[in-house]
Order: C-alpha cells, then sequence, then structure tokens
C-alpha cells in the first residue's frame, strides 16, 4: 500500500483548515506554539516509514503519555488498577469534576485527567523514582534515548493545575490516592510536558498495533489480552465527551492530547501519529480527527 500518496493527500487537502480551531491556551506554555503546523507519521509492522510536512518536529504530548502511564501500571498490577479506575466512557470533558463526587472517587476511566491522576499515583507507588521510570519507558518504546521532559511546559502546567489539584484532593477525600497529591501532581504534569514527535509517538505506538510485543528488542510489554484491553479502551475512551465521534468516523484505537496530537494504530499493521496544535471545541486536533477519518476510509482499513 502507498501511503505515501495517501498522507501526502490528504496533508494537501486539509491545509485549508488551518485557522478553524485553536491551540490550547489554559496552559500558558502550550499558547505559544505556532498553530500552523501539521505533520503525519506513519510506522508499519513490516518496518516502513512515511512521513509528511512537520513529522519530526517535537511537540508536548499532554494526555498521550495516559496510554504510557497505564501501560507502566498494567504490567505490575494487572486487573487490581480496575479497583480504582472505572471503564466506561465519561461523556464528559477531560477535566471535569462533577461525575467523580456522585461515583465517589471512582474515576469513569484512565484517559480522563481523574482516571490518568489515579494511574500515575499508583505508578509512584511503583517506582522510587517514576520520572526516570517514565522516560526510560517512553525510549525503549520508541527506540529513541533522546526523549525528554520539556521544563518550561511541565512549570507551566504546574502553576495552572488548580483543576487538576481539586480532582486529586477529592479522590483522596474518597480515600482512592496513595501518595501526596502535590508530588502526584509534578509528576502527572511532567508526564504530559513530555515533547516527542508524530515519528517518535507512531513507533512508541507499535508495540500496541503489534498485540503488546515490542517490535524493536521482542519484548512483551503487555500481554495479548492486556494490549486488546488497552486497545478498546482508547477507542471507547480515548478523545474524552468526543470517544463516540471518533470511534464513528476513524474505526481505530486512538489517544490524542491537547498539544495537538493523535497517535492511533490498526492492529497487526500500523500506528500513525498525526500533529498539528489547533484544537476543537472537546480538546481534539481538529486537523488530526479530520486526516484520521479520511485515511482510514481512503486506504479502506479499520478495525471494523
Ligand atoms: N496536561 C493536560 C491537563 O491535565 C492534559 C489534558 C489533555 O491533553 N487532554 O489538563
Amino acid at each position: 500500500m502507498n501511503y505515501e500518496e495517501v498522507i501526502t493527500r490528504i496533508h494537501q487537502e486539509l491545509k485549508s483548515y488551518w485557522g478553524k480551531g485553536k491551540v490550547a491556551d489554559y496552559i500558558p506554555a502550550l499558547a505559544e506554539v505556532e498553530p500552523q503546523q501539521y505533520g503525519i507519521a506513519i510506522e508499519t509492522l513490516d518496518r516502513q516509514s512515511f512521513q509528511v510536512g512537520e513529522a519530526k518536529v517535537r511537540f508536548s504530548i499532554q494526555s498521550i503519555s495516559k496510554v504510557f502511564t497505564l501501560s507502566m501500571v498494567t504490567r505490575h498490577l494487572g486487573d487490581r488498577i480496575w479497583k480504582s479506575v472505572g471503564r466506561e466512557p465519561s461523556g464528559n470533558p477531560f477535566n471535569s469534576l462533577v461525575q467523580l463526587e456522585y461515583e465517589r472517587g471512582i474515576p469513569r476511566n484512565p484517559f480522563i485527567n481523574a482516571g490518568a491522576l489515579v494511574v500515575t499515583d499508583r505508578l509512584m507507588s511503583l517506582y522510587a523514582h517514576p520520572k526516570d521510570a517514565i522516560l526510560n519507558f517512553v525510549r525503549t518504546i520508541c527506540g529513541n534515548d533522546d526523549i525528554y521532559y520539556d521544563k518550561h511546559i511541565a512549570q507551566s502546567e504546574k502553576a495552572n493545575a488548580d483543576r487538576n489539584m481539586a480532582l486529586g484532593y477529592l479522590m483522596k477525600s474518597f480515600g482512592n490516592m496513595e501518595n501526596d497529591i502535590e508530588s502526584v501532581l509534578d509528576v502527572y504534569c511532567h508526564q504530559c510536558a513530555i515533547s516527542m514527535s508524530c515519528v517518535d509517538l507512531s513507533r512508541a505506538f507499535l508495540f500496541l498495533a503489534n498485540r503488546g510485543l515490542n517490535p524493536f528488542n521482542q519484548e512483551q510489554i503487555l500481554s495479548v489480552s492486556q494490549a486488546k484491553r488497552l486497545g478498546a479502551l482508547m477507542l471507547t475512551c480515548g478523545f474524552y465527551d468526543e470517544s463516540g465521534d471518533f470511534a464513528f468516523r476513524a474505526g481505530v484505537p486512538g489517544k490524542s492530547g491537547v498539544g495537538g496530537g493523535v497517535a492511533a494504530y490498526i492492529p497487526g499493521s500500523l500506528a500513525i501519529t498525526v500533529w498539528s496544535p489547533e484544537l476543537n471545541r472537546h480538546g481534539n486536533s481538529l486537523i488530526g480527527m479530520e486526516t484520521l477519518e479520511r485515511f482510514t476510509t481512503d486506504i479502506r482499513n479499520s478495525i471494523f
């Protein structure tokens, strides 16, 4: 399949969407990003790479990091994590507090902020140096040692973390946090501030396309069953209150971040990442969503 031609055409067509969305500004450092950027990178399991536009430019992965921390915690805790976090779409924005009160501090799923904070909290209980552990994990799965935290973004996020703090303390009041909330927020803000390119992210998602097996070093990162479940969660919850629409339009598991990245994959075949910083009203990359819909339609392949 000549993916090069498909993504080059889509890239050309969707550039006209620049200006329709809005770069995230609730984290001031994210608002500094030049909006008119658009990259696509595909990595296939048979070792082909296709890129167009700003595919090698690093950006803030934000909530895409939730896939990595959940993978790390699932490896250690297995099913025990599901006592503390649910597996249902929330139908609410990613930083919403409302459900958490009446569902007694158990977040709907691991991809809304509340759920991701619980996952990061458990990760901190598992690792003496959680920030190093996260970086090491991400470096291993994408096969690139040159991956770092963007300290400027991490600081900016920490200075504007009132809602996430509120989520943390609310869950603590229900007994669903093990660590000090300020420390959890420090690790969480760092994981969101990891800088990666579309190429790095597609490579990092290849183990999911490969049913849990890291194609670069043949390490089984997740069991086949755990990889299936992670994919199902991405399909149903990866885009917050737009998850149903993404499944409907693109038909693949994926995860977005407010930095404008969308990483997705087709099991047994490939991983694809799109980056374009302007977001729609749900906090998902406007061009990213549209790109993936067109891509799976044009190549006539998805999980359905
Ligand atoms: N760091 C962001 C936050 O906590 C992540 C949100 C996102 O990417 N959707 O608000």
